[in-house]
């Protein structure tokens, strides 16, 4: 209700929080980096100012949590090929912009194609209940949009409905960034909302084989605050500990029955995650029992893409997804690259950091 967002908005609170960070600080005594891996923590941070009272040396970056930004080029190249093959194409509008290789499924679509923006995978389904053509929903998204697909599917579809999976898990993509040599994180906010789905006990065997804390928080500013105090309390105390400050959302177990029906329809594959890293076990891709569902079966995808735009060797958004970098470091931010013409998929997606710094007037 409103009212329970006042409550986590309320700025008597926000100030003794932000005061009992700047106590942890001076008990730490050295910069500590906090890396969040979702695009709606950013969105809260960016939003509220979070970053402004902060303390100076508590620096807080988002990682690979935009999933939009990290699917691949060939994956958004397969679903344009999809359209231009006569399918109809369905997919999240977050998605639609996002460059391929050569072309976005926008793109596509002004040349014809039959693409079209849904706001979740049943619709797709619905869209293929309607239409005699083959319906392929390009399905994109962490744990939170992978379980709807995975329920979709195993409700019996349409036959003339597939899936073209781009769908992510989260957690090993956490561990590919805590190896990197050159990317120095003192502690993990884990998304809520992915936690919702998988529980935050999941988090256990990552916190003790990376001996990095883990909090997993929620989005309201006071969720954000509350739950960088006990990431900081970790980091005071030397301790690798996993914590959940999004009490009244994410269990320890999660949502068993979503996160049974996920681990039915999808297996875990490795894959490129664009511009990070090949990361195993972190690309969804549909189970052997779902095969017929699945667009990579059913058709025969020819991916040719011509030449990338010049301008894509450029972007950095992979070195951002990794914590190694802030978007006003790219040349192209704000000048060759914006939402209206977006170069890289991080100013593309409403979740992406490029776009939120631009909506937030630069370094929010
Ligand atoms: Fe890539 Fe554009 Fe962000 Fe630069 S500003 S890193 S080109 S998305």
């Amino acid at each position: 209700s409103g009212d329970d967002e006042l409550q986590f908005r309320d700025p008597e609170k926000a100030e003794q929080l932000t005061e009992r960070l700047q106590a942890l600080m001076d008990d730490i005594g050295e910069p500590v980096n906090v890396m969040h891996v979702c695009g709606s923590h950013e969105q809260a941070i960016a939003k509220f100012g979070l970053r402004s009272i902060l303390p100076d040396d508590l620096t807080v970056r988002m990682g690979p949590g935009c999933p939009v930004c990290v699917t691949n080029m060939p994956e958004v190249d397969e679903a344009v090929a999809l359209a231009e093959n006569g399918n109809i194409v369905a997919t999240y509008g977050d998605m639609f912009r996002v460059p391929g290789t050569e072309k976005s499924l926008a793109d596509a679509r002004d040349e014809g194609a039959d693409v079209r923006v849904v706001y979740s995978a049943s619709e797709a389904a619905e869209i293929a209940d309607e239409e005699d053509e083959d319906v392929v929903f390009f399905a994109t998204g962490f744990e939170t949009t992978a379980a709807p697909t995975a329920a979709v599917l195993a409700a019996d579809p349409p036959e003339n409905f597939s899936v073209l999976s781009a769908h992510k898990y989260v957690p090993p993509a956490m561990e590919i960034v805590a190896e990197m040599p050159d990317t120095d994180v003192d502690g993990f906010l884990a998304a809520g909302h992915a936690a919702v789905i998988t529980g935050y006990g999941l988090f256990e065997d990552f916190v003790s084989e990376y001996d990095t804390p883990v909090v997993v928080g929620g989005f309201e500013p006071i969720d954000v605050l509350f739950a960088l105090v006990q990431l900081l309390e970790f980091v005071r105390d030397d301790q690798a500990g996993l914590a959940n400050a999004y009490q009244r959302c994410v269990t320890e177990e999660g949502n068993v029955p979503a996160k049974d029906a996920m681990w039915d329809v999808f297996e875990a594959e490795s894959g490129e995650w664009r511009g990070i890293a090949e990361i195993p076990d972190a690309n969804l891709v549909l189970s052997d029992e779902y095969a017929d569902f699945d667009a990579r079966e059913r058709f025969d995808i020819d991916v040719d893409p011509g030449a990338a735009d010049p301008l894509t060797e450029q972007c950095i958004c992979g070195d951002i997804m990794a914590g190694k970098a802030d978007p006003d470091e790219c040349e192209l931010f704000g000048e060759e690259c914006t939402p209206q013409d977006p170069v890289g998929a991080c100013m593309v997606s409403s979740e992406g950091t490029c776009k939120i710094w631009l909506e937030y007037g630069g370094q929010p």
